[in-house]
């Protein structure tokens, strides 16, 4: 609990506490010979944030959204400790039209429309390479080609994309420069070593089609497990790290990886009523205000707080109280419920209680206009 001098409701973001988790998690892929990009859509692209995460020796920031990486275009000539500048990679495959955009924020991007790449061919000014990262589905059925398409379809776009630099000027070169591969988002298919064993006998026959190797991409937070493990095959290159680093979890099963801190961004909201309730309803009862029908247990008279905060800015499931004693009860759109009848300490209006965030709560605060973000500690 504190006293509120602070913006409320807020995320309190941990600069050191993130740093820290970066460094973890890079020092532990780079024992496997694994680059690791800090993936920054959980924290909306925050500069200050990512800063922090170069700090803890990450090759490169990765998001979904060029809204977001034109908030950290400012960090492009940061020097990361004596291994140059930090590489930006564009996660979502951008629309053709977002072509000049996307040459103009990011270095690389994991894409497997034709269309698209033949567009950053035509759009990429004079003098630069571009990467273009064909995505391979292996199963979690959201973008990328299936693995048996991947070799062909390279081998054509990388001639069509060859073809394009040469009708304008052989020095822009936009080209297949590896494989991507992404799990345990859209259906929480598990990675496995078999996965990730395929996609490096992928890349590496697709890249001897092309007549040079190909980069692998290999996964995201949920291929950490295996990391740890050690059991990651050889053949691959980096990984693209967002939810193991700022929430310091594993993602099939969110255990804490070990010596990360789980609590580098937290929740803050204010107290603004106090009250002992009956914990269940009185009277008939028909949908909430978002159509579910909530149960609740009879666990008779409660204290109850009531926080100026709500499904706007939150999910009220994915909020766990710092503080012993403090239950969450529930959420509308602007009201936080919370039971603290087995709180220790005194509360009136004006306190303010802490929570640790999971991803979806996380992407909710961070994308709430009523939602502050305060830096702490050092980066
Ligand atoms: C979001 C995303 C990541 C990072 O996922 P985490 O589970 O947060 O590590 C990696 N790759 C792609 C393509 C993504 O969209």
């Amino acid at each position: 609990m504190t006293n509120g001098v602070l913006p409320a409701p807020r995320v309190n973001i941990d600069l050191g506490k993130l740093r820290h988790n970066a460094r973890l998690v890079s020092g532990w892929a780079g024992k496997a010979g694994l680059e690791v990009f800090a993936v920054t859509k959980g924290l909306r692209g925050d500069p200050q944030a990512a800063r922090a995460l170069l700090g803890g020796g990450v090759a490169g920031l990765a998001d979904s959204r060029l809204s977001n990486l034109a908030r950290l275009q400012g960090l492009r000539e940061e020097t990361l400790n004596g291994r140059g500048r930090p590489r930006f990679l564009l996660l979502r495959a951008p629309s053709p039209a977002e072509a000049a955009e996307t040459l103009a924020l990011s270095d690389a991007v994991l894409c497997a429309s034709p269309e698209t790449a033949e567009s950053l061919a035509r759009a990429l000014p004079a003098g630069r390479p571009y990467e273009v990262l064909l995505t391979v589905d292996f199963g979690d059925l959201r973008e990328g080609l299936l693995p048996e398409d991947v070799p062909e379809a390279a081998l054509a776009l990388d001639r069509r994309l060859a073809a394009v630099s040469a009708e304008r000027d052989p020095s822009r070169r936009v080209h297949v420069a590896g494989l991507a591969s992404n799990l345990a988002c859209f259906c929480g298919v598990v990675p496995t070593v078999a996965h990730f064993v395929d996609l490096a006998r992928l890349a590496r026959e697709t890249g001897e089609k092309l007549g040079r190797p190909l980069r692998v991409s290999a996964g995201n937070t949920a291929a950490l497990p295996l990391l740890l493990r050690r059991e990651l095959p050889p053949g691959l290159d980096d990984l693209r790290v967002g939810e193991g680093i700022i929430l310091g979890r594993e993602s099939l099963h969110r255990e804490p990886l070990p010596g990360c801190h789980l609590d580098a961004v937290t929740f803050w909201a204010t107290v603004i009523e106090i009250g002992r309730k009956p914990s269940a309803p009185s009277g008939e009862l028909a949908e909430d205000a978002f159509g579910h029908r909530p149960v609740f247990v009879d666990r008779g008279h409660r204290l109850r707080a009531l926080l100026a905060a709500g499904r706007q800015d939150i999910v009220p499931e994915g909020l766990k109280p710092l503080d012993e004693g403090i239950e969450v009860v529930g959420a509308t759109s602007d009201h936080l419920v919370v039971d603290i009848e087995d709180y220790p300490g005194p509360l009136g209006a004006g306190a303010e209680l802490g929570f640790s965030v999971n991803y979806a709560c996380l992407l909710q605060a961070m994308t709430s206009p009523d939602v502050a973000r305060v830096h702490v500690g050092e980066a």
